[in-house]
């Protein structure tokens, strides 16, 4: 009966434009193929059931040798892009172009599709909606002449997510049928708005994914299959956690084009649930995007819903799947620009045929899933092709007919966003005070603000109004300019209460807080008079060598490039003070530089490339020091698992960090000592023992990890003829050598519980609490031991970045918190709408209040020191001695150099927590000595997807103090 209602319906449907279709003859083997390859009448549509033929311009089937859709085949990204390229040479209705390079060196393209009048002119549209973005310069008049003319611009894009293999093959036989079809649908799409296609965006991890779904093909049955390892050079599926760092190259090509060209919609194509979602999330929202653009999310994904089940098509939904929090999606590039991000997830690709049997979960009938997917259906490649080609044609005519509606609310929210920091509530403008403690990174921070679209000025007169003073050289960024929704995304403070649905994702964000740099609000309207000017290049601190003598000086500001300006002068002495003193009336921090001779001439070039300032003085200081010497540095990497651990090579690699690189199977080949004086082991996830395992040996089959004739994108970044086994009890007691032989092992998230969980670390005990919630959120970083050399330069406290776990203890007294509940737990459980309405206690963050001389974080008076026996404030003072109550100074025990405060009230700046009891006086990061080396564990994660700046130096100082840790015990 659902099949007989369809069919009627389609047919009703086609009545009208029959005519026209009549005159264009029908690709016959491509539309006979189309049905026999789909695996359900059910996934169709009038939209996609057959090609149009045509004397120019190639199918997809005479290009490639067979159709979209065609099971048991994957086509490359660079296959694909010469299809792109051939439709563009094909046809007036189509240009191609390239948009960047990988990492690798592949290129990423863009296909542009409207009609040939269109598509000769195709900046002049570009140049109307720059006026449309940009109410400053636009009047009234001549936008609402635009909004009625021009022509607005959608964005597809897919391939981030190198397994979801659909959206790339799909988009191709899209851009076919866009370019050659007569229908009045697709007339109507082609000359009403400009269509961008961007097949594949993550085209290394494409490539490697489609060899290894081809190798994996030859092995025989039963036989272990290789898994996906690299995707880019860096990371897997955080490619799409990328939004806000931008340190990939996808994400900075994806920017820089949305920049040029600003299309009002992006809209991402992934794969993983069932059989269609089109997003709009649970919320809750975040709080910088316009109501507007959340009514669009709405009005586009019902659309899809109410048009696909009245075509018959079941399992098309919306709501759920995600919240719309985070910006750091890459559709989120689009948001930050008041433009409209979506995406889609779809049934998988395959490409192999295969049946769904879903739960009742996913088939129950839902307000927001009238028309739910079936509890069994056979599902294949064109099933994929059927369903997202119809969805995604209905988003485009939907987007064509309402042209006008959406380039007003496009023109409204750029005017809404300006006029907030002109005469609305503000901030009026954002201060970035160039002469902060952390200038260097201060102006780092500038410049990624900059790249992606926010005007910055520089004031050119001193200012004050509350609590900011502006002094000449300052950054401003202006309240007043339509892209400031990127600053108040960024800059916002985020509250997330538990009460709402699960975050898909981090919870916090807050861009000043990740990067430990002062970004001052301000509140006053006046600062939009001071005299400023755009900064129109690349800014860097102010740096060089003050005064005279042979002896430099250099601060430690834990500003990042201070480790570049170590690496770049490898064979220059170089000492840390162990204590601050005085010199040339100024005061040094523990930490500081201290280079006795050098190329003068070279160090102060670099020091002024790198914004970092040095004193000059006649004589060495007479303060206690020790050599920074650089270690030779080993980086193990886990085979299951390629994830995360990129974030931390793309820390090491940017500052000039050298290393050998391989993985954990290495390990077990010992002799560590002699190769290596550090070893740095990221977190993989997973626990202690799935690191010791690894991939599992099943067999006697190797498992290769390389490049070869038949896998030539294999083997990228480490190839190895065996990828399985895992660090193995061989290479765990391995590691355990390196150290007693007095190697410095440094690990962070979950392999800093391998030790621990094997008792190789005395009184190190990881806690699992039950009632702790602390999902990717920034929390208060309190320095126990500022005498550590990984402590060097830090003031007392920080913003750090934790997620959930390894929650660490030093000295026994695990299980106290077990049974302790902030009451949140429960309340979690209750029926409640309006979750927002209860807002979290966040604990001020301000930045004069970090100062160098140590003073704890304030503390109510009367509140119970923790049981742990550390008085509250206690932080600032050193002594790890504190924990588990054994004040002796002992050389054997593990020294806490960070832990969360006393007090759980304390510890949330922006995010989310609950039951935050259960990190009281837990250690954030231990230095644990074993033998002759030590065990640095970090329980925060340092070098978070690209966006905290701020602690990346507590790993640095690990590094480059590394035989010297017990200085200042
Ligand atoms: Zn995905």
């Amino acid at each position: 009966m659902h099949y007989w209602r369809k069919s009627a319906l389609a047919v009703a449907m086609l009545a009208l434009p029959a005519a026209a279709q009549a005159q264009q003859a029908i690709d016959a083997e491509y539309t006979a193929k189309i049905k026999e390859h789909l695996q359900d009448p059910r996934i169709t549509t009038e939209l996609v059931d057959h090609l149009p033929a045509s004397a120019t311009v190639p199918t997809p089937l005479k290009f490639h040798g067979r159709i979209v859709g065609t099971p048991g085949e994957l086509t490359y990204a660079k296959d694909i892009h010469r299809y792109f390229e051939a439709l563009a040479k094909a046809s007036p209705r189509a240009k191609y172009w390239t948009i960047g390079k990988t990492e690798e060196g592949r290129d990423m393209v863009v296909l542009a599709i409207a009609d040939s009048a269109t598509i000769a002119n195709l900046d002049k549209y570009k140049g109307d909606i720059a006026a449309l973005t940009d109410p400053r310069k636009t009047t009234e008049a001549e936008a609402k002449r635009l909004i009625g003319t021009t022509k607005p611009m959608y964005w597809l894009t897919s391939g981030i997510h190198s397994p979801e293999t659909g959206g790339p093959e799909m988009l191709q036989e899209l851009a076919y049928r866009l370019i050659v079809q007569e229908s009045p649908y697709i007339q109507a799409i082609r000359n009403n708005i400009i269509t961008f296609i961007t097949p594949v965006i993550e085209v290394d991890g494409r490539e490697k994914h489609v060899d290894t779904y081809y190798y994996n093909k030859t092995l025989p049955a039963g036989a272990a299959r290789l898994p996906l390892m690299y995707w880019g050079k860096y990371v897997a599926h955080d490619n799409n956690r990328d939004g806000m760092g931008q340190f990939l190259s996808l994400t900075k090509n994806v920017n820089d084009f949305y920049l040029a060209w600003k299309p009002q919609v992006m809209h991402d194509l992934h794969e993983s649930v069932t059989y269609l979602y089109s997003s709009t999330g649970t919320g809750p929202y975040n709080d910088a995007i316009d109501p507007i653009t959340v009514t669009e999310w709405w009005t586009f994904a019902q659309e899809d819903v109410r048009e696909m089940t009245k075509r018959g098509v079941p399992g098309v939904w919306t709501y759920g799947f995600y919240d719309g929090w985070t910006p750091n999606y890459m559709f989120f590039v689009a948001h930050t620009k008041n433009a409209i991000g979506r995406f889609y997830e779809v049934q998988s690709y395959g490409p192999d045929n295969y049946e769904v049997r879903p739960p009742a979960t996913t088939t129950s009938r839902e307000w927001f899933r009238p028309n739910p997917p079936l509890s069994y259906i056979k599902w294949g490649p064109r099933n994929n092709t059927n369903i997202q080609q119809s969805a995604v044609l209905i988003s485009l005519k939907h987007f064509a007919d309402n042209k006008a509606n959406y380039l007003e609310n496009y023109w409204i929210k750029n005017k809404r966003a300006m006029e907030k920091g002109k005469t609305g509530a503000g901030p009026y403008a954002w201060v970035i005070p160039a002469a902060q403690r952390r200038k260097a990174d201060a102006a780092d921070a500038v410049n990624e603000l900059r790249k992606q679209g926010l005007e910055i000025h520089v004031a050119a007169a001193a200012y004050k109004a509350g609590n900011v003073s502006v002094q000449p050289g300052d950054w401003v960024v202006r309240g007043d300019q339509p892209f400031r929704t990127l600053a108040d995304m960024y800059f916002s403070i985020q509250n997330y209460t538990p009460q709402n649905p699960r975050p898909y994702d981090d919870t916090g964000w807050t861009f000043q807080f990740m990067r430990n740099v002062a970004v001052l609000p301000v509140m006053e309207q006046s600062i939009l008079t001071v005299a400023m000017n755009p900064v129109i290049d690349k800014v860097r601190a102010a740096g060089g060598i003050d005064g005279t003598g042979a002896v430099l000086l250099v601060d430690h500001t834990t500003d990042n490039n201070l480790m570049k300006f170590r690496t770049a002068f490898a064979t220059t002495k170089m000492h840390a003070a162990e204590a601050s003193f005085e010199a040339a009336g100024r005061t040094f921090r523990a930490g500081a530089f201290i280079i006795p001779a050098g190329d003068r001439a070279k160090i102060e070039a670099s020091l002024k490339e790198l914004g970092i300032t040095a004193q000059a003085v006649a004589t060495v200081p007479t303060v206690k020091m020790h050599e920074l010497d650089l270690p030779r540095i080993g980086y193990a990497h886990a085979w299951q698992r390629t994830q995360d651990e990129g974030w931390v090579r793309a820390a090491l690699d940017t500052y000039g960090v050298p290393y050998n690189y391989f993985g954990d199977i290495e390990l077990r080949k010992g002799n560590l000592r002699a190769k290596y004086d550090v070893i740095i082991y990221p977190h993989v996830g997973g626990s202690a023992q799935s690191h010791i395992a690894g991939i599992i040996k099943n067999g006697d089959t190797p498992l290769p990890y390389k490049k070869s004739p038949k896998t030539p994108n294999l083997g990228a970044n480490d190839s190895a003829e065996d990828i399985r086994g895992g660090l193995g009890i061989e290479g765990l007691t391995e590691l355990y050598k390196f150290v007693q032989a007095g190697g410095t092992l440094i690990v962070e998230g979950s392999t800093s519980t391998i030790f621990p969980a094997y008792n190789l670390t005395n009184g190190v005990t990881i806690e699992s609490p039950s009632q702790l919630f602390a999902r990717g959120t920034i929390l208060r970083g309190v320095v126990a031991d500022r005498k550590s050399p990984i402590a060097y330069g830090f003031d007392a406290q920080l913003p750090v970045y934790f997620n959930q776990d390894p929650v660490m203890n030093v000295g026994g007294s695990a299980g106290v918190f077990a049974g302790v509940g902030s009451g949140s737990g429960a309340a979690a459980m209750m029926q409640n709408t309006t979750p927002n309405a209860n807002p979290l206690r966040l604990s001020t963050w301000s930045w004069n209040m970090s100062d160098s001389t140590g003073t704890p974080m304030p503390v109510a008076a009367g509140r119970p020191a923790a049981a742990g026996g550390a008085p509250a404030g206690r932080g600032g003072t050193g002594g790890a001695g504190a924990f588990g109550g054994a004040a002796s100074i002992d050389g054997t025990r593990p020294r806490v150099i960070m832990q969360f405060p006393a007090n759980a009230a304390d510890m949330l700046l922006s995010g989310t927590l609950a039951g935050g009891e259960a990190l009281q006086n837990r250690a954030q990061l231990i230095d644990a000595p074993l033998g002759k080396g030590h065990v640095v564990m970090f329980a925060i994660r340092p070098f978070w997807r690209w966006q905290t700046q701020g602690t990346y130096f507590l790993g640095f100082n690990a590094i480059l103090n590394w035989n010297d840790l017990d200085a200042g015990r």
